[in-house]
This record gives C-alpha cells, sequence and structure tokens, in this order.
C-alpha cells in the first residue's frame, strides 16, 4: 500500500490576493502528508523521495483530482467563479508521456473553464527538457490550461525562453521577496522582474509577503498580486471556500504607500 492508498494525503490551499483591494485572485493548492509516526509533513520532505520511487505521476494525478473536485464544488456553490485554482507539477511529472491529456480530460471531466487552472512548473524543467516542455506546455495552451514560472529567479536563466514559451505567468521567489525593502540588491531583483514581466505581458505573483514593508514595497513598484503569511496561511479546503465566498482578505497598506 502506497501513501496515496493510505489516505493520509491532503490538501492546504494558500490565497493570492490583489494588495490593493484585498480580492481573492487565486488559490494554490498545497499538499501535506499526515505521517503515522513522523507527524505532518511538508511537500518538499517527500515529493523528492516520491519521484525517486516512481510515485510522482500517481501524486501528482491525486493532487490535481484532489483540488480540482474541491474548486468544481465550490463553483457549484457560485464559489470562486472568476478566481483561479493553481496547482504545482514536479518536473518528473511534466515531462512524462500523455501529461498534458491526463490534465486536460481531469480539468473537462470536472466541467472547470479554459483560462480557470493553472500549473505552477519550476524554471529548472523548462531548461533541462525544453523540447519536450515546449510540446507539452502548447499542448495545454490550446485546452486553455495556463502555466506559472514558480520560484522564479532562483533556476537557470530562461530569459530566452520567456519569449517563445506558452507561459502565462511569473511567481517571484519568496527568497527575494521576504527581505524587500531592507535589502537593495533584493529590490534590484524584483524590479527586475516586474520589468519583464512587463514587457512580456505576463501576469506577476509575488510569493512569501510576510511583512508590510514588502507588500508596500511590492505595490510602490507595480507588483499588486501576492501571497504569503500576511495575508493568510495555507488554510482547509473548507476555510478556502468560506474565504472565495467572502471575496477578500482584509489589507491596508494605503499609510505607507502615501
Ligand atoms: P511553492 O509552490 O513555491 O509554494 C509556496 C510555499 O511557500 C508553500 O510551502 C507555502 O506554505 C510557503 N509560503 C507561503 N507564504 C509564505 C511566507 O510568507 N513565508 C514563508 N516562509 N513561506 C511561505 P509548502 O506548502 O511547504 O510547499 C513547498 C513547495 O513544495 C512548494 O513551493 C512546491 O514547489 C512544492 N509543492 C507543494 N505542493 C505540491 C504538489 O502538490 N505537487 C508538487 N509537485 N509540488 C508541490
Ligand atoms: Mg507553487
Ligand atoms: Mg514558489
Amino acid at each position: 500500500q502506497n501513501v496515496i492508498e493510505t489516505g493520509a494525503l491532503f490538501l492546504r490551499y494558500l490565497p493570492e490576493v490583489d494588495m490593493r483591494t484585498g480580492k481573492v485572485l487565486a488559490t494554490e493548492a498545497l499538499v501535506r502528508w499526515q505521517h503515522p509516526t513522523r507527524g505532518l509533513l511538508a511537500p518538499d520532505s517527500f515529493i523528492g523521495v516520491a519521484e525517486s520511487i516512481n510515485l510522482a505521476g500517481e501524486l501528482g494525478r491525486w493532487v490535481m483530482r484532489t483540488a480540482c473536485a474541491d474548486f468544481a464544488r465550490w463553483r457549484e456553490g457560485g464559489v470562486g467563479l472568476d478566481a483561479v485554482l493553481r496547482v504545482n507539477v514536479s518536473p518528473v511529472q511534466l515531462v512524462a508521456d500523455g501529461f498534458a491529456e491526463s490534465v486536460a480530460a481531469i480539468v473537462s471531466e470536472f466541467g472547470l473553464p479554459r483560462g480557470s487552472v493553472c500549473l505552477e512548473i519550476t524554471e529548472s524543467i523548462v531548461v533541462q527538457d525544453i523540447d519536450v516542455t515546449r510540446i507539452t506546455l502548447a499542448k495545454l495552451h490550446d485546452v486553455g490550461i495556463q502555466v506559472a514560472i514558480d520560484d522564479f529567479g532562483t533556476g537557470y536563466s530562461v530569459l530566452s525562453l520567456l519569449k517563445s514559451l506558452p507561459v502565462d505567468a511569473l511567481k517571484i521567489d519568496k527568497s527575494f521577496v521576504r527581505d524587500l525593502g531592507a535589502d537593495p540588491g533584493d529590490l534590484a531583483i524584483v524590479r527586475a522582474i516586474i520589468a519583464l514581466a512587463e514587457a512580456f505581458g505576463l501576469q506577476l505573483v509575488a510569493e512569501g509577503v510576510e511583512t508590510e514593508t514588502a507588500a508596500i514595497t511590492l505595490l510602490r513598484h507595480g507588483c499588486h498580486r501576492a501571497q504569503g503569511f500576511l495575508l493568510s496561511r495555507p488554510i482547509a479546503s473548507d476555510q478556502m471556500e468560506a474565504l472565495l465566498r467572502r471575496g477578500r482578505v482584509s489589507v491596508d497598506f494605503s499609510a505607507g504607500l502615501a
């Protein structure tokens, strides 16, 4: 019996917010493993192992299916109709045979409209397997599934590929966001990424906003979509549904912007 069959996996959801208004724009599914002896495990501690024993595909399909089922249920109740569901994809999954078809089948089984689901991939895969990646991303694009580059800025440089790959969004890695306002080097990197996103017409999301200073610095430089512990911790499915029903979190960075 593998971890998926034991029923010990579950999802948390991290809201993505427009920091100008507090509106919840998207929600990211994050997998957790309630381990019988080791307690609650974060994905970084088991995704790599799952990949090494060829469970990445099965794990990825479980996450995709479970997140789409939740999202479809919320939508049936009229909740989150203009929100986007974001799902992380591991490198091994993305280049596996039939990946795009399998994602498309799940999304259509749950009747989710074009543009409402976004896959998050990391820079490293894009570079490693560029030919397979290009074909897969094109197929995803054709069926209306969005793609975001996660942890942007930490991997290899995909700057030249941004103009040729069908990518919809960049997510600024949290290592550049955490100390924003204090570290001039981080600000320089963030400003460069903001300019890049603008030039290529990509959506831009800042990850790991923990402080008001970081939020205000991002807003000042024109990045208003963000996620992070300042805005919300990862929350359970029914809490995410309630948050989407409310539609917004409370934010007020206006004093810092004046
Ligand atoms: P990620 O996709 O970049 O997700 C954001 C991670 O940053 C999450 O950690 C989230 O809890 C954390 N985070 C959010 N806001 C803050 C903040 O303000 N401060 C700090 N310090 N952390 C913040 P988590 O859930 O432990 O996930 C870690 C990584 O594991 C994810 O990074 C993603 O790459 C991967 N992952 C998560 N779920 C899945 C999944 O279902 N499949 C795959 N393949 N990978 C996943
Ligand atoms: Mg992510
Ligand atoms: Mg990230």
